[in-house]
């Protein structure tokens, strides 16, 4: 059973408990216990003991510590990536990737020095300056998603305890175990005890820790009914919130694209990860002539994907996380063909294996009227759509409630910015398939994919993670 971190010790905890699974076998790896509002408790108030002393600590000691980390990082990359194939499912690769985006996290946070820099204006007045500092909040929360069990806890940590403030993370209860071997890590670089907390558990442990008045601040990234719940209820706290939500993505494919260039990258958008990101690709649009050719690109090289165990050869689709997820992503199928999407290439050949494996999955004519082609499915399903040209393929996007991501493939630079200036999402590519703002960039979300103003990393995250104060001074 896993343990908690609370000021520095791991303890045990008792009661209910739930399996995490490796999903490419349906083996049970550990179990995670759903910890109460008693554990929560504690874990905050260690936190805020901790916090006088970390927060006054010297600027370039808590930077030192940061760099240790990083380092400590590097040397057990392979590891971490090994460990997220093993209880998420994603390939070796994927896994890969995953870890270095986390770690870019820490080389932006490691610009804290810069970043927390105030301004200054002298002479306002007869014989008045005025200066603006950035002081950290306190104890600060942190709630991430199952799907990057290592990159989505290093958005969060890194920047917040660089500024001064001591954190509680609540891991995902599905992949929890990327959260207990970053915070064995940061314990090994040297952070004081009760710096960094874990608690584990699920829905009614995270409603505690939002709800406990020692916290100052909410950082969510998960599905949008309950990052929407989140942002509610840590307002009504009067606490700052920042909430991730999910997504619908289009792909938008004018008749000028390269193929060669859009396929695979469109591929790994819908595909990649299993289809389980806030970044996938859901809905290709192909504008125009593009259409009838796109969808027979798309599928001729999707049946070609391999499938299986995230840490074989050569593997490109991993499981998806657990046995009910998949059953919910094949209801999707199943409606999308009562709504009249055609099935091109069905993915639920794969499921005959051990594991949670959901092969890739292609649906012809679906619009933003139907489930389909509004609900984020969050499996390796794409829809394929058709439009007469950009405008309508902007109308589409824009029809569903989410604005995370939308990307464009073109040769024509008109229609790339009418795509960026139309578009309502927060992150737009071009020629890309999944256009992640790197750490130093914020994670733009727009409408239901975001709820709050300040996002996930990016100048933005220093900003979340401390309070101005100016001072008027007559000498
Ligand atoms: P989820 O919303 O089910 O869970 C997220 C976290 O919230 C978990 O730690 C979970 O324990 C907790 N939780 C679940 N229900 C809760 C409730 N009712 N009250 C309080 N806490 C609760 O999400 P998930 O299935 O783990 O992750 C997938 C979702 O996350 C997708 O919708 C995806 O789009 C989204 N996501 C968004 C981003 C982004 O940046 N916008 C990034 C990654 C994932």
């Amino acid at each position: 059973m896993l343990k908690n971190l609370i000021g520095g010790q791991w303890e045990a905890v008792s009661g209910p408990a739930l399996p995490v699974y490796n999903p490419a076998t349906g083996e049970v790896l550990e179990e995670v216990p759903l910890s109460g509002p008693e554990a929560v408790d504690r874990a905050v108030r260690a936190a805020e003991r901790a916090f006088p002393v970390w927060s006054r600590t010297p600027l370039l000691e808590r930077v030192r510590l940061m760099f240790r980390f990083k380092a400590l990082l590097e040397e057990h990359f392979e590891e971490l990536a090994r460990l997220v194939t093993l209880h998420h499912g994603k390939t070796l690769e994927e896994a890969r990737g995953e870890v270095r985006r986390g770690i870019e996290v820490v080389d932006f946070a490691l610009s804290a020095p810069t970043l927390l820099q105030g301004r200054t204006l002298r002479e306002v007045t007869g014989g008045v300056d005025q200066n603006l500092y950035h002081y950290p909040l306190g104890v600060v929360a942190g709630i991430p998603p199952f799907n990057f069990p290592v990159m989505i806890p290093l958005w969060m940590i890194p920047i917040a305890v660089v500024a001064g403030n001591t954190f509680v993370l609540k891991p995902s209860e599905r992949t929890p175990l990327g959260a207990v071997r970053l915070a064995e890590l940061f314990l090994e670089a040297g952070f004081p005890e009760g710096v960094l907390n874990l608690v584990h558990g699920g829905k009614e442990t995270a409603e505690a820790l939002v709800a406990h008045p020692g916290v100052r601040a909410v950082q969510f990234v998960g599905s949008e009914p309950v990052a929407r719940r989140i942002y509610a209820l840590a307002a009504q706290g009067g606490k700052r919130v920042s909430a991730a939500g999910g997504a619908k993505n289009f792909l938008v494919v004018m008749p000028d694209a390269d193929l060669e260039l859009a396929v695979p990258a469109i591929l790994n958008s819908a595909f990649g990860n299993a289809g389980e990101r806030c970044l996938a690709g859901s809905v290709a649009v192909g504008v125009g002539e593009a259409g009838p050719r796109l969808l027979e690109r798309v599928v001729e090289a999707a049946s070609r994907l391999k499938v299986g165990p995230g840490w074989e050869e050569g593997v490109q689709v991993g499981p998806l996380i657990r046995a009910e997820h998949r059953a919910r992503v094949v209801g999707y199928i199943e409606r999308g063909l009562a709504e009249g999407a055609e099935l091109v290439l069905d993915g639920r050949k794969e499921m005959g294996r051990p594991g949670f494996f959901l092969g890739p999955t292609v649906m012809a004519g679906v619009s933003p009227g139907m489930a389909v082609g509004r609900e984020e499915i969050f499996g390796p399903v794409l829809g394929v759509a058709y439009a007469g040209d950009v405008e309508e393929a902007i109308r589409m996007a824009n029809a569903v409630p989410y604005g995370n991501m939308a990307c464009i493939f073109t040769a024509s630079g008109r229609a790339a910015r009418a795509f960026r200036e139309g578009v309502e999402a927060g992150m737009v590519g071009v020629n890309v398939g999944v256009a992640q703002p790197f750490a130093f960039y914020p994670f733009s979300g727009w409408r239901a994919s975001f709820f709050g103003d300040l996002h996930p990393h990016g100048p933005d995250a220093f900003l979340f993670y401390t309070r101005r104060k100016v001072a008027v001074e007559r000498w």
